[in-house]
């Protein structure tokens, strides 16, 4: 990893044909803030929907050609699983010339550590949930799923996620965000203490007491109104939030 330069994790763009606007909003990112920065982390739900590589939606073909280019700038382009792209596959990354990554990511940099993940694994107290991911993440559910055709995949996401957004709305606002026990358990399983993540939508810094140091939870917030990034660098890090 180079000891130079500047590392931007984004996360939450949920990038879709709907919203030109941030379709525009990370375009202009990627020439403009992230020009220059020796990686860039995406850690989940990078589009709104993904499902399989062989969709043949020219959205997505716009969207990998920006990344593309932005790795043959000479910006090493990483991507992490969300709940919304988790069958971000091989071809796409071979098509943007990126690396997928598996969360939790450690990420050593300017001799600070940094522990990556989507942020959904770590909302323990939404068991529906829980039990819905583990289905979903099996290389099997997977494999079944990737066999039907497009349409079919299609009609099957879009009710879960008329489904999710349904069954959200009637959750407590503490079961939609992580349990800070989990936070806690998967820092000192990893030996680290510096969490980033997004999913929740509740992008802030918080302090964190682990068993015998300080740590952080650095929560990135989605692209909506405001574009959300953070940026690493010699003198540690720095969560930053434009218009859109
Ligand atoms: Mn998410």
């Amino acid at each position: 990893m180079s000891e130079s330069g500047r590392i931007l994790c984004i996360s939450d763009l949920h990038l879709s044909a709907e919203r030109p606007d941030i379709f525009k909003a990370f375009s202009d990112f990627l020439g403009n803030t992230a020009r220059g920065a020796s990686a860039l982390y995406i850690l989940g739900d990078f589009f709104n929907l993904w499902i399989g590589d062989d969709d043949p939606d020219p959205f997505a073909a716009q969207v990998k050609a920006e990344l593309a280019s932005m790795s043959a700038s000479g910006t090493e382009v990483f991507l992490m699983h969300g709940n919304r792209d988790f069958l971000i596959g091989n071809g796409f990354a071979r098509d943007c010339d990126l690396t997928v990554i598996a969360e939790p990511y450690v990420l050593s940099c300017f001799g600070h550590r940094y522990l990556l993940m989507h942020g959904d694994a770590l909302c323990t107290r939404d068991t529906g949930y829980m039990a819905f991911r583990e289905q979903v993440r099996h290389p099997e559910w997977q494999s079944t799923f990737l066999s039907q055709p497009v349409a079919q995949r299609l009609a099957f996401a879009r009710d879960a996620r008329a489904q999710s957004k349904a069954i959200s709305s009637n959750k407590a606002d503490d079961i939609m965000d992580v349990t800070p026990d989990e936070v806690a358990k998967v820092l000192s399983e990893h030996g680290e203490s510096v969490l980033v993540h997004g999913h929740t939508h509740r992008p802030a810094i918080h302090d964190i007491s682990l068993n015998d140091q300080a740590g952080k939870r650095i929560v990135l917030g989605d692209w909506d109104t405001r574009g959300w990034y953070l940026e690493l660098n010699t003198n540690g890090y720095a969560l930053k939030d434009f218009t859109i």
